[in-house]
């Protein structure tokens, strides 16, 4: 049986609380929206976290900040999270995918379990590899060009101010609590590419890695090997989950790479490999404190922007009340494919 490498133990801890910290957040999610779907209000407040899983909206709150200077009201939390999960793999390459990504973690569970029951993962040819690897960004560039250039300002407003919008939280829930027949063969075909092949959506098709791993190419911080010190025992090539040459670079400067550090566990020498800042023997992270830096990273700037912009939203529970109970009504199909006439803030406003 192929050896399983080893996995950077702090970045294995931190990934299973912020994946408790989900479940935590979904839960209470659900005991929020059930007694609204039958008609009553909840005994349980929105958790204002349930935003995390909004980011085309995060998007276009941030091309609203940029308009406006002002933070959308509906989804002030699932802003300051993406800020987070920005300024985060900013400053260590794509780290919010190894650190904090309950989908990154599955993953990564499924491709370790894939290796157990096969004996290994499959690995693409190149020719085959390089182009599928193409599909996330070219999934990115289409969200880009459709929010940057296919909206104007008035468009973003009116967007996050439609009654889609007010209750997309709840329309998620809906999408995954209550999945169509579609949505469960999509799954299950991500699934089984998931054991067969490692990481196969963050991989190939995923857009936010795509994003993080663009900011990720201008990170201060990167995996850092030192000449002098290498063996060239290839550990942390073989460690790699994004399959890249470590063992050849003097600097990972690959998008791919998401800053998980299993190449410095793999490492059996001193100091030879680590995060570190340009400019040779410039300042090098020890493993766990990487963890740690990218852990008060995204904690400092989300809870700044949502000191800044507040947490809760401005939806009240009368609003959610008059809204969830008739959510399957066409009023809530997404705004963008709706008629001109029928998308304006006026018709949108609320009722
Ligand atoms: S590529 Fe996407 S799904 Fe995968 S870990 Fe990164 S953000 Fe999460
Ligand atoms: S180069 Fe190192 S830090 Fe980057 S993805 Fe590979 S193993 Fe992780
Ligand atoms: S694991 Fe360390 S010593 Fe071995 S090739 Fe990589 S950097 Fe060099």
């Amino acid at each position: 049986m192929a050896e399983i490498p080893k996995v950077l133990r702090s970045r294995r801890l931190l990934q299973w609380a912020a994946f408790l910290v989900v479940l935590l957040i979904g839960g209470q999610f659900t005991l929020w929206v059930l007694p609204y779907l039958e008609g009553r209000p909840p005994s349980v407040p929105r958790p204002p976290g349930v935003e995390a899983f909004l980011p085309i909206n995060s998007f276009l709150a941030l091309r609203h900040l940029i308009n406006t200077g002002r933070v959308d009201p509906v989804h002030p939390a699932g802003l300051a999270i993406f800020l987070g999960i920005l300024v985060m793999s900013f400053a260590l390459p794509r780290s919010f995918c190894s650190h904090l990504c309950p989908a990154g973690l599955l993953s990564e569970l499924l491709g370790r379990t894939g290796a157990r029951l096969f004996g290994g993962t499959l690995r693409l040819p190149k020719a085959a590899d390089l182009p599928l690897r193409g599909i996330k960004f070219l999934l990115l560039g289409f969200f880009a060009w459709a929010i940057w250039f296919q909206m104007s300002a008035a468009d973003v407003a009116a967007f996050l101010d439609s009654p889609y919008a007010r209750v997309v939280d709840v329309k998620m829930w809906l999408f995954f609590a209550r999945p169509s027949n579609l949505t469960l063969l999509v799954l299950a075909f991500l699934v089984l590419a998931s054991l067969a092949i490692r990481d196969f959506w963050c991989r190939y098709l995923c857009p936010y890695g795509a994003l993080l791993g663009i900011l990720g190419i201008f990170s201060p911080w990167k995996i850092t090997r030192r000449e002098s010190k290498c063996t060239q025992c290839l550990a942390c090539t073989q460690a790699c989950p994004a399959r890249l040459k470590v063992h050849q670079e003097t600097r990972v400067t690959s998008p791919e790479c998401t800053a998980c550090q299993d190449c410095v566990a793999a490492c059996p020498e001193k100091e030879c490999l680590a995060l570190a800042l340009p400019g040779g023997r410039a300042p090098i992270l020890r493993p766990a404190l990487g963890v740690l830096l990218a852990l008060a990273i995204y904690a400092g700037v989300t809870g700044l922007v949502g000191l800044t912009g507040g947490w809760k939203t401005s939806v009240t529970p009368a609003e959610y009340q008059k809204r969830i109970p008739e959510i399957q009504s066409p009023l809530y199909t997404h705004p963008m494919g709706l008629n001109p006439a029928e998308k304006g803030p006026e018709k949108n406003r609320r009722e």
